[in-house]
Protein backbone atom coordinates (compact mmCIF):
# COMPACT_ATOMS: atom_id res chain seq x y z
CA UNK A 1 0.00 0.00 0.00
CA UNK A 2 1.25 3.25 -1.05
CA UNK A 3 0.95 6.83 1.37
CA UNK A 4 -1.78 8.00 -0.38
CA UNK A 5 -3.82 4.72 -0.17
CA UNK A 6 -2.51 4.27 3.89
CA UNK A 7 -3.97 7.70 4.23
CA UNK A 8 -6.84 7.59 2.43
CA UNK A 9 -7.47 4.36 4.62
CA UNK A 10 -6.54 5.61 7.56
CA UNK A 11 -9.09 8.17 7.87
CA UNK A 12 -11.97 5.88 6.20
CA UNK A 13 -11.49 3.71 9.17
CA UNK A 14 -11.54 7.26 11.15
CA UNK A 15 -14.61 7.96 9.92
CA UNK A 16 -16.18 5.03 9.98
CA UNK A 17 -15.31 4.82 14.32
CA UNK A 18 -16.28 8.20 14.50
CA UNK A 19 -19.52 8.12 13.15
CA UNK A 20 -20.64 4.49 14.69
CA UNK A 21 -23.09 5.18 16.30
CA UNK A 22 -23.51 1.91 17.96
CA UNK A 23 -19.99 2.46 19.47
CA UNK A 24 -19.03 -1.11 18.19
CA UNK A 25 -15.13 -0.50 18.87
CA UNK A 26 -16.03 0.28 22.15
CA UNK A 27 -18.49 -2.41 23.17
CA UNK A 28 -15.58 -4.82 21.24
CA UNK A 29 -12.88 -3.51 23.76
CA UNK A 30 -15.06 -4.17 26.67
CA UNK A 31 -16.06 -7.84 25.56
CA UNK A 32 -12.45 -9.07 24.76
CA UNK A 33 -12.18 -12.69 25.80
CA UNK A 34 -8.79 -12.20 26.87
CA UNK A 35 -9.21 -9.11 29.49
CA UNK A 36 -11.72 -9.29 32.09
CA UNK A 37 -13.47 -6.49 34.12
CA UNK A 38 -13.60 -3.79 31.43
CA UNK A 39 -16.81 -1.10 31.44
CA UNK A 40 -17.49 1.98 29.49
CA UNK A 41 -17.81 5.40 30.50
CA UNK A 42 -19.80 7.63 28.22
CA UNK A 43 -19.09 11.44 28.57
CA UNK A 44 -20.78 14.17 27.65
CA UNK A 45 -18.92 17.32 25.87
CA UNK A 46 -16.72 19.35 27.01
CA UNK A 47 -14.38 17.48 29.52
CA UNK A 48 -13.39 15.05 31.84
CA UNK A 49 -10.38 14.07 32.52
CA UNK A 50 -10.04 10.75 30.96
CA UNK A 51 -7.21 9.69 32.36
CA UNK A 52 -8.47 8.91 35.79
CA UNK A 53 -11.10 6.52 33.46
CA UNK A 54 -8.38 4.90 32.24
CA UNK A 55 -6.72 4.37 35.29
CA UNK A 56 -9.45 2.39 37.03
CA UNK A 57 -9.69 -0.13 34.05
CA UNK A 58 -12.40 2.01 31.77
CA UNK A 59 -13.00 3.32 28.52
CA UNK A 60 -14.09 6.72 28.12
CA UNK A 61 -16.17 7.27 25.41
CA UNK A 62 -17.39 10.62 24.06
CA UNK A 63 -21.00 11.22 23.29
CA UNK A 64 -21.22 14.24 20.78
CA UNK A 65 -24.04 13.69 19.49
CA UNK A 66 -25.91 12.19 15.86
CA UNK A 67 -24.46 14.42 13.56
CA UNK A 68 -26.80 13.98 10.48
CA UNK A 69 -26.43 10.42 10.45
CA UNK A 70 -29.44 9.50 12.69
CA UNK A 71 -33.39 10.75 11.94
CA UNK A 72 -34.78 12.21 15.47
CA UNK A 73 -38.44 11.15 16.14
CA UNK A 74 -38.34 10.63 20.16
CA UNK A 75 -35.91 12.82 20.92
CA UNK A 76 -37.44 15.84 19.44
CA UNK A 77 -40.62 14.82 21.76
CA UNK A 78 -38.57 15.48 24.70
CA UNK A 79 -37.28 19.09 24.05
CA UNK A 80 -38.80 22.34 23.50
CA UNK A 81 -38.13 23.79 19.98
CA UNK A 82 -35.77 26.76 21.18
CA UNK A 83 -32.51 24.58 22.61
CA UNK A 84 -29.97 23.19 20.50
CA UNK A 85 -30.18 19.72 18.61
CA UNK A 86 -27.30 17.88 20.73
CA UNK A 87 -29.24 16.97 23.45
CA UNK A 88 -32.39 15.23 21.12
CA UNK A 89 -29.88 12.72 19.16
CA UNK A 90 -28.13 11.87 22.59
CA UNK A 91 -31.76 10.73 23.90
CA UNK A 92 -32.71 9.21 20.76
CA UNK A 93 -29.58 7.78 20.62
CA UNK A 94 -30.40 6.20 24.46
CA UNK A 95 -33.87 5.17 23.72
CA UNK A 96 -32.40 3.09 20.33
CA UNK A 97 -30.39 0.99 22.68
CA UNK A 98 -26.96 2.57 21.92
CA UNK A 99 -25.88 3.26 25.21
CA UNK A 100 -27.14 -0.07 26.59
CA UNK A 101 -24.01 -1.72 27.86
CA UNK A 102 -22.70 1.90 28.99
CA UNK A 103 -21.48 1.18 32.77
CA UNK A 104 -20.74 5.11 33.90
CA UNK A 105 -22.27 8.62 32.31
CA UNK A 106 -20.47 11.49 33.24
CA UNK A 107 -22.23 14.93 32.10
CA UNK A 108 -19.68 17.98 32.53
CA UNK A 109 -21.01 21.09 34.16
CA UNK A 110 -21.27 22.98 30.57
CA UNK A 111 -24.83 24.28 30.93
CA UNK A 112 -28.26 23.83 31.73
CA UNK A 113 -28.99 21.69 29.24
CA UNK A 114 -26.34 18.95 29.72
CA UNK A 115 -27.35 19.27 33.91
CA UNK A 116 -30.83 18.22 32.75
CA UNK A 117 -29.83 15.60 30.52
CA UNK A 118 -28.19 13.91 33.50
CA UNK A 119 -31.13 13.95 35.38
CA UNK A 120 -32.85 12.47 32.45
CA UNK A 121 -30.32 9.54 32.38
CA UNK A 122 -31.01 8.86 35.29
CA UNK A 123 -34.55 7.84 34.49
CA UNK A 124 -33.33 6.09 31.17
CA UNK A 125 -30.79 4.12 32.88
CA UNK A 126 -31.19 3.40 36.43
CA UNK A 127 -28.97 0.64 36.50
CA UNK A 128 -25.83 2.99 35.35
CA UNK A 129 -23.78 5.45 37.18
CA UNK A 130 -25.00 8.70 36.29
CA UNK A 131 -23.20 11.57 37.76
CA UNK A 132 -23.02 15.60 37.29
CA UNK A 133 -19.33 16.26 37.24
CA UNK A 134 -19.36 19.85 38.47
CA UNK A 135 -16.20 21.76 36.87
CA UNK A 136 -14.98 24.43 39.00
CA UNK A 137 -15.62 28.15 37.73
CA UNK A 138 -13.18 29.44 40.47
CA UNK A 139 -9.53 28.94 39.54
CA UNK A 140 -7.61 29.36 42.96
CA UNK A 141 -6.17 25.87 44.57
CA UNK A 142 -7.71 26.58 47.63
CA UNK A 143 -11.53 27.57 46.55
CA UNK A 144 -12.16 25.92 43.26
CA UNK A 145 -9.36 23.02 43.47
CA UNK A 146 -10.03 21.88 46.73
CA UNK A 147 -13.63 21.78 45.40
CA UNK A 148 -12.75 19.63 42.08
CA UNK A 149 -10.80 17.53 43.86
CA UNK A 150 -13.42 16.48 46.11
CA UNK A 151 -15.99 16.23 43.20
CA UNK A 152 -13.31 13.91 41.30
CA UNK A 153 -12.88 11.60 44.55
CA UNK A 154 -16.51 11.62 44.94
CA UNK A 155 -16.96 10.35 41.36
CA UNK A 156 -14.48 7.74 41.94
CA UNK A 157 -16.25 6.62 44.83
CA UNK A 158 -19.69 6.58 42.97
CA UNK A 159 -17.95 4.32 40.04
CA UNK A 160 -16.52 1.58 42.25
CA UNK A 161 -19.29 1.67 44.63
CA UNK A 162 -21.52 1.03 41.27
CA UNK A 163 -19.03 -1.36 39.79
CA UNK A 164 -18.34 -3.37 43.07
CA UNK A 165 -16.50 -6.64 42.26
CA UNK A 166 -15.93 -5.36 38.45
CA UNK A 167 -13.51 -3.03 40.57
CA UNK A 168 -10.54 -4.97 42.04
CA UNK A 169 -8.97 -3.53 45.16
CA UNK A 170 -5.96 -1.88 44.12
CA UNK A 171 -2.92 -0.63 46.60
CA UNK A 172 -2.59 3.16 46.64
CA UNK A 173 1.53 2.70 45.63
CA UNK A 174 -0.15 0.60 42.65
CA UNK A 175 -3.10 2.99 42.25
CA UNK A 176 -0.96 5.87 41.95
CA UNK A 177 1.83 4.30 39.31
CA UNK A 178 -1.57 3.55 37.27
CA UNK A 179 -2.52 6.97 37.38
CA UNK A 180 0.72 8.33 36.27
CA UNK A 181 0.84 5.77 33.47
CA UNK A 182 -2.94 7.06 32.19
CA UNK A 183 -1.78 10.57 32.25
CA UNK A 184 1.40 9.75 30.57
CA UNK A 185 -0.67 8.28 27.51
CA UNK A 186 -3.33 10.94 27.41
CA UNK A 187 -0.45 13.89 27.27
CA UNK A 188 1.27 11.73 24.39
CA UNK A 189 -2.19 11.88 22.86
CA UNK A 190 -2.20 15.25 23.50
CA UNK A 191 1.34 15.74 22.22
CA UNK A 192 0.57 14.53 18.89
CA UNK A 193 -2.26 15.90 18.41
CA UNK A 194 -0.88 19.42 18.66
CA UNK A 195 2.12 18.31 16.25
CA UNK A 196 -0.54 17.27 13.38
CA UNK A 197 -2.13 20.86 14.27
CA UNK A 198 1.17 22.54 13.88
CA UNK A 199 1.75 20.59 10.63
CA UNK A 200 -1.76 21.32 8.99
CA UNK A 201 -0.90 25.31 9.84
CA UNK A 202 2.30 24.60 7.52
CA UNK A 203 0.70 22.48 4.81
CA UNK A 204 -2.88 22.65 5.39
CA UNK A 205 -3.55 21.39 1.95
CA UNK A 206 -1.98 18.07 2.67
CA UNK A 207 -4.70 16.67 5.10
CA UNK A 208 -8.12 18.21 4.76
CA UNK A 209 -10.14 19.69 8.09
CA UNK A 210 -12.98 17.04 7.44
CA UNK A 211 -10.05 14.25 7.26
CA UNK A 212 -8.37 15.65 10.51
CA UNK A 213 -12.05 15.95 11.85
CA UNK A 214 -13.00 12.04 11.63
CA UNK A 215 -9.32 11.35 13.34
CA UNK A 216 -9.74 13.38 15.76
CA UNK A 217 -13.01 12.20 16.63
CA UNK A 218 -12.36 8.24 16.12
CA UNK A 219 -9.96 9.22 19.06
CA UNK A 220 -13.32 9.35 21.59
CA UNK A 221 -14.39 6.51 20.53
CA UNK A 222 -11.54 4.08 21.01
CA UNK A 223 -8.27 3.30 22.96
CA UNK A 224 -6.28 6.05 23.51
CA UNK A 225 -3.33 3.83 22.91
CA UNK A 226 -5.14 2.80 19.69
CA UNK A 227 -5.65 6.40 19.10
CA UNK A 228 -1.95 7.66 19.74
CA UNK A 229 -1.16 4.50 16.99
CA UNK A 230 -3.35 6.46 14.40
CA UNK A 231 -1.92 9.78 14.83
CA UNK A 232 1.83 8.65 14.93
CA UNK A 233 1.06 7.06 11.68
CA UNK A 234 -0.73 10.34 10.30
CA UNK A 235 2.51 12.62 11.41
CA UNK A 236 4.48 10.13 9.41
CA UNK A 237 2.14 10.20 6.29
CA UNK A 238 2.03 13.94 6.34
CA UNK A 239 5.79 14.28 5.79
CA UNK A 240 5.49 13.68 2.61
CA UNK A 241 4.18 16.47 0.18
CA UNK A 242 0.63 15.98 -1.10
CA UNK A 243 -2.58 17.81 -2.16
CA UNK A 244 -2.64 21.38 -4.28
CA UNK A 245 -1.67 24.79 -2.40
CA UNK A 246 -4.89 26.60 -3.03
CA UNK A 247 -4.94 30.54 -2.87
CA UNK A 248 -7.31 30.16 0.21
CA UNK A 249 -7.33 32.67 3.21
CA UNK A 250 -6.88 30.99 6.97
CA UNK A 251 -9.07 30.75 9.12
CA UNK A 252 -9.59 29.85 13.32
CA UNK A 253 -13.14 28.67 13.59
CA UNK A 254 -14.68 29.44 17.49
CA UNK A 255 -17.42 28.31 19.36
CA UNK A 256 -18.24 24.82 18.06
CA UNK A 257 -17.04 23.46 21.39
CA UNK A 258 -20.00 21.45 22.33
CA UNK A 259 -22.88 20.77 19.50
CA UNK A 260 -20.41 19.41 16.55
CA UNK A 261 -20.74 21.23 13.52
CA UNK A 262 -22.31 19.27 10.69
CA UNK A 263 -19.25 17.27 8.53
CA UNK A 264 -20.52 19.23 5.42
CA UNK A 265 -20.59 22.89 7.27
CA UNK A 266 -16.61 22.14 7.49
CA UNK A 267 -16.61 21.38 3.97
CA UNK A 268 -18.78 24.30 2.96
CA UNK A 269 -15.92 26.62 4.72
CA UNK A 270 -13.12 24.69 2.86
CA UNK A 271 -14.83 24.68 -0.24
CA UNK A 272 -15.66 28.69 0.13
CA UNK A 273 -12.00 29.31 -0.03
CA UNK A 274 -10.77 28.86 3.50
CA UNK A 275 -8.01 26.77 5.37
CA UNK A 276 -8.67 25.57 9.01
CA UNK A 277 -5.79 25.85 10.60
CA UNK A 278 -7.22 25.49 14.11
CA UNK A 279 -11.05 25.32 15.83
CA UNK A 280 -12.29 24.06 18.86
CA UNK A 281 -14.18 21.35 17.46
CA UNK A 282 -13.78 17.83 20.06
CA UNK A 283 -12.30 20.71 22.80
CA UNK A 284 -12.22 18.04 25.36
CA UNK A 285 -9.43 16.11 23.42
CA UNK A 286 -6.96 19.54 23.84
CA UNK A 287 -8.46 21.04 26.99
CA UNK A 288 -5.31 20.80 29.24
CA UNK A 289 -2.50 22.86 27.17
CA UNK A 290 0.86 21.35 27.93
CA UNK A 291 1.76 17.97 29.71
CA UNK A 292 0.49 16.82 32.80
CA UNK A 293 3.46 16.14 35.23
CA UNK A 294 2.93 11.91 35.49
CA UNK A 295 5.64 11.29 38.04
CA UNK A 296 3.92 12.35 41.02
CA UNK A 297 3.20 10.85 44.39
CA UNK A 298 -0.31 12.74 43.99
CA UNK A 299 -1.11 12.07 40.41
CA UNK A 300 -5.12 13.27 41.23
CA UNK A 301 -3.30 17.08 42.41
CA UNK A 302 -1.25 17.15 38.86
CA UNK A 303 -4.75 16.88 37.34
CA UNK A 304 -6.26 19.54 39.57
CA UNK A 305 -3.78 21.87 39.08
CA UNK A 306 -3.38 20.94 35.56
CA UNK A 307 -7.33 21.95 35.57
CA UNK A 308 -6.84 25.11 37.32
CA UNK A 309 -3.67 26.45 35.54
CA UNK A 310 -3.53 24.84 31.81
CA UNK A 311 -7.19 24.94 30.75
CA UNK A 312 -7.63 25.85 27.27
CA UNK A 313 -10.39 28.59 27.16
CA UNK A 314 -13.74 28.08 26.05
CA UNK A 315 -17.76 29.87 26.55
CA UNK A 316 -18.37 27.16 28.94
CA UNK A 317 -16.01 28.91 31.29
CA UNK A 318 -16.35 32.41 32.33
CA UNK A 319 -12.50 32.58 32.94
CA UNK A 320 -10.19 29.63 32.25
CA UNK A 321 -6.56 29.54 34.15
CA UNK A 322 -7.10 33.71 34.34
CA UNK A 323 -3.18 33.91 34.60
CA UNK A 324 -2.96 32.90 30.77
CA UNK A 325 -5.27 36.23 29.72
CA UNK A 326 -9.03 36.82 29.40
CA UNK A 327 -10.52 34.74 26.16
CA UNK A 328 -10.36 37.59 23.64
CA UNK A 329 -6.71 37.77 24.01
CA UNK A 330 -6.32 34.24 24.14
CA UNK A 331 -8.42 33.76 20.94
CA UNK A 332 -6.54 36.85 19.31
CA UNK A 333 -3.59 35.15 20.36
CA UNK A 334 -4.09 31.81 18.76
CA UNK A 335 -5.09 33.36 15.65
CA UNK A 336 -1.29 35.06 15.84
CA UNK A 337 0.02 32.12 16.53
CA UNK A 338 -1.78 30.06 13.61
CA UNK A 339 -0.70 32.98 11.12
CA UNK A 340 -4.46 33.10 10.60
CA UNK A 341 -6.19 35.70 8.38
CA UNK A 342 -9.77 35.91 10.39
CA UNK A 343 -12.08 34.18 12.64
CA UNK A 344 -15.50 32.44 11.53
CA UNK A 345 -17.61 32.19 14.98
CA UNK A 346 -19.77 28.92 14.20
CA UNK A 347 -21.40 27.65 17.20
CA UNK A 348 -25.21 25.51 17.34
CA UNK A 349 -28.23 27.49 16.99
CA UNK A 350 -29.89 28.01 20.69
CA UNK A 351 -26.08 27.41 21.75
CA UNK A 352 -26.69 30.00 24.90
CA UNK A 353 -23.01 29.78 26.17
CA UNK A 354 -21.47 29.98 22.65
CA UNK A 355 -23.96 32.86 21.56
CA UNK A 356 -23.29 34.80 25.10
CA UNK A 357 -20.05 35.26 24.57
CA UNK A 358 -20.17 35.98 21.00
CA UNK A 359 -20.86 39.61 21.03
CA UNK A 360 -18.05 40.15 23.55
CA UNK A 361 -15.44 37.99 21.47
CA UNK A 362 -16.61 39.40 18.29
CA UNK A 363 -15.77 42.93 19.16
CA UNK A 364 -12.71 42.26 20.96
CA UNK A 365 -11.34 40.51 17.91
CA UNK A 366 -12.37 43.20 15.43
CA UNK A 367 -10.59 45.59 17.88
CA UNK A 368 -7.60 43.62 17.32
CA UNK A 369 -8.22 43.99 13.66
CA UNK A 370 -9.09 40.70 12.66
CA UNK A 371 -11.58 40.39 10.50
CA UNK A 372 -14.82 37.71 11.34
CA UNK A 373 -17.36 36.44 10.43
CA UNK A 374 -20.50 34.00 12.32
CA UNK A 375 -22.50 31.88 11.32
CA UNK A 376 -25.10 29.27 12.86
CA UNK A 377 -25.62 25.46 12.71
CA UNK A 378 -27.15 22.78 13.93
CA UNK A 379 -25.55 19.25 13.83
CA UNK A 380 -28.40 17.87 11.29
CA UNK A 381 -28.10 20.66 9.34
CA UNK A 382 -27.97 19.79 5.14
CA UNK A 383 -28.20 23.04 3.17
CA UNK A 384 -25.08 25.10 3.23
CA UNK A 385 -25.35 27.54 -0.16
CA UNK A 386 -26.05 30.70 1.72
CA UNK A 387 -23.04 30.12 4.70
CA UNK A 388 -20.89 28.98 1.32
CA UNK A 389 -21.87 32.23 -0.08
CA UNK A 390 -21.51 34.32 3.10
CA UNK A 391 -18.17 32.95 4.22
CA UNK A 392 -16.84 32.61 0.32
CA UNK A 393 -17.92 36.53 0.29
CA UNK A 394 -15.35 36.66 3.58
CA UNK A 395 -12.60 34.79 1.92
CA UNK A 396 -12.96 36.94 -1.27
CA UNK A 397 -12.89 40.45 0.73
CA UNK A 398 -9.40 39.51 2.62
CA UNK A 399 -7.94 38.49 -0.19
CA UNK A 400 -8.53 41.23 -2.04
CA UNK A 401 -8.07 43.62 1.24
CA UNK A 402 -4.89 41.98 1.80
CA UNK A 403 -3.65 41.77 -1.60
CA UNK A 404 -4.14 45.67 -1.80
CA UNK A 405 -1.88 46.55 1.40
CA UNK A 406 0.13 43.25 0.26
CA UNK A 407 -0.32 41.01 3.71
CA UNK A 408 -2.36 37.91 2.33
CA UNK A 409 0.34 35.51 2.64
CA UNK A 410 -0.62 32.88 0.27
CA UNK A 411 -0.66 34.90 -2.95
CA UNK A 412 -0.05 33.86 -5.62
CA UNK A 413 -0.88 29.87 -5.68
CA UNK A 414 -2.71 27.61 -7.71
CA UNK A 415 -5.95 28.17 -8.35
CA UNK A 416 -8.41 24.90 -8.41
CA UNK A 417 -9.98 24.10 -11.38
S1 LIG B 1 -24.60 23.05 22.31
FE1 LIG B 1 -24.53 24.72 23.79
S2 LIG B 1 -26.58 24.83 24.71
FE2 LIG B 1 -26.40 22.83 23.68
S3 LIG B 1 -25.70 21.42 25.25
FE3 LIG B 1 -23.89 22.23 24.27
S4 LIG B 1 -23.23 24.02 25.45
FE4 LIG B 1 -25.35 23.50 26.02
Amino acid sequence: MDDRSSLDALISECERVAFDLQFARAKDWKHDPAASGRWIAGYLPIYIPREIIHAMGGLPVGIMGTGDRMQIIKGDAYYQSYICHLPRGVVELALAGAFDEFDVFLFPSICDVIRNLSGMFQIFRPSAYVKYLDLPQNFSPGVGGTFYRHDLENTMDGIRRHLGDTLKHVPRGEWVARLNYSIHLYNENRRRIERIVELRQEFPWRLSAVDWYHVLRAGLAMPVEEHNNILYELEGLLQEERGRKLDNIRVVVSGAFCEQPPVGLIKTIEMAGCYIVDDDFMLGSRWIEGDIPDDTDDPLGAIVTAYLDHSTFSASLYEAAPASGTKVERLAELVRKRKADGVIFASASFCDPALLDRPELQLGIERAEIRTIGVQYSEHTGQFKSIKEEVGAFSDSIKLWDSESGTHTWLPTVLEG
